[in-house]
């Protein structure tokens, strides 16, 4: 009989399982567009509700000054003093299938590593790139394994897991014989990391992994392959329309791996949306991305983690790979084309994903600038900038606080402090 007096009074406190609004105090917000954040300013989230198929869908109801936000009796207040609140980030570029090739080499996760294993790491994986601030990736490729990314999506959306918002790209595309695992006896078939096809068969395999929950076709636009494995154009101009073509019709992007200048041509070309990596492209293809609107993930930290496992260390002379990278991104960012956060995480450790943020610094973006191009810019081109990549009212609550101001000290990626989606507090200082 108590238990059931106690039900009903908190029947009553909180009609259909909402919850009181929040008011959050840090000591200043950035709002993910703009270049300098504001001082003193608050935010205020509506409270999450535990409907059926509402989870982390909470959205902000006001930002500003104190004295020009109306909040509700009920408000609960976090105080986050010493932090700065930004949007959740957003990572263009990430392996949740995949864990640091200096831990398990690529070829040995895709061939010997089982299934179930894998997408338990995805959700350690997941998780760990959630508490580091990251609250939305685009996952580029399960990389052998399957459709699993789907699976793993469907789990984070229903609340079986912590993780990000995802947006996944299901097994990716390669011309035949263009990717690995490599260099095995030829009478073996070896399973791929990506789904291979070539020709009018693309049409098929893009309209199969749509079906199957893809909301963008990858496509690995060159790779190292032929004598020598020099990197070389993998499909043609026409199968690379074709591929962009089909995606469009079934309401999907399409992005392109590409690190030579005629992989990234032929891409800008075919009509992709982003390209990735673009460590040897020039001046002239990247006024052909910026003219096109195509944005460059750049995934520096990748190519930072796959120096170090070659045995380079911080702070000596770069290899060629890595000079490459950073003439390729002075020149992207003098022909104006639009950087987005994209890291390849999992080539490095899940959880460490703002070095890319560092990296884009490093290699000369402003804080303000790096911080958009995982907020803002990232949104935008992600086309999720009606509900994401702002703290604005009316987009969904995916909030996080660091301590200190990012947009002085991008290490401040570092220490974060508190983490909102959609409402629900993941961590809390
Ligand atoms: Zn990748």
């Amino acid at each position: 009989m108590r238990c059931a007096a106690v039900l009903i009074a908190l029947a009553l406190a909180s009609p259909a399982g909402a919850q009181p609004p929040v008011l959050l105090k840090p000591d200043r917000v950035f709002d993910g567009t703009e270049a300098a954040p504001h001082a003193g300013w608050v935010v205020l989230v509506d409270g999450k509700t535990t409907a059926a198929g509402k989870i982390d869908a909470a959205k902000i109801l006001a930002v500003g000054p104190p004295d020009q936000v109306t909040v509700p009796k009920d408000a609960r207040v976090v105080e986050l003093p010493g932090t700065t609140l930004l949007p959740g980030l957003i990572d263009a570029h990430s392996h949740l299938l995949l864990h640091p090739y200096d831990e398990v080499p690529w070829d040995e996760q895709v061939l010997k590593e089982p299934l179930a294993e894998r997408i338990c790491r995805a959700a350690v994986h997941a998780k760990a790139n959630l508490l580091s601030g990251f609250t939305t990736l685009r996952d580029l490729g399960t990389e052998g394994a399957g459709f699993a990314d789907v699976g793993v999506k469907a789990a984070v959306e229903k609340g079986v897991i912590p993780g990000p918002r995802l947006l996944v790209t299901t097994r990716a595309i390669v011309a035949t014989g263009s990717y690995a695992p490599r260099g095995f006896a030829p009478e073996w078939k070896l399973p791929q990391g990506a789904e291979e096809a070539d020709g009018t068969t693309l049409r098929g395999v893009v309209r199969a992994q749509v079906l199957a929950g893809a909301d963008w076709i990858k496509v690995y636009a060159d790779t190292p392959h032929g004598p020598g494995g020099k990197v070389r154009p993998a499909f043609t101009l026409d199968e690379l329309k074709l591929i962009v073509a089909t995606a469009k019709d079934a309401g999907t992007l399409v992005c392109a791996h590409a690190t030579s200048k005629e992989g990234m041509t032929r891409a800008a070309l075919a009509g992709v949306a982003t390209i990735e990596h673009g460590t040897d492209g020039d001046i002239e293809v990247f006024r052909l991305m910026a003219n096109r609107g195509v944005a460059l993930c750049p995934t520096l930290a990748a190519d930072e983690a796959m120096a170090r496992y070659a045995g380079w260390k911080r702070g000596t002379a770069e290899p060629p790979r890595l000079r490459s990278k950073r003439a390729a991104m002075k020149a992207a960012v003098e022909a104006g084309v639009t950087i987005v956060n994209g890291s390849d995480v999992g080539v490095f450790a899940h959880g460490d994903a703002a070095r890319e943020l560092e990296l884009l610094v490093e290699y000369g973006l402003t804080p303000a600038r790096a911080l958009r191009a995982a907020t803002g810019d990232a949104a935008r081109v992600l086309q999720l900038d009606a509900t994401l990549g702002a703290v604005r009212p009316g987009r969904l609550a995916d909030l996080i606080a660091v301590e200190g101001d990012p947009t002085a000290d991008v290490g401040a990626l570092r220490r974060v402090r508190f983490v909102m989606k959609g409402g629900t507090v993941y961590k809390a200082p």
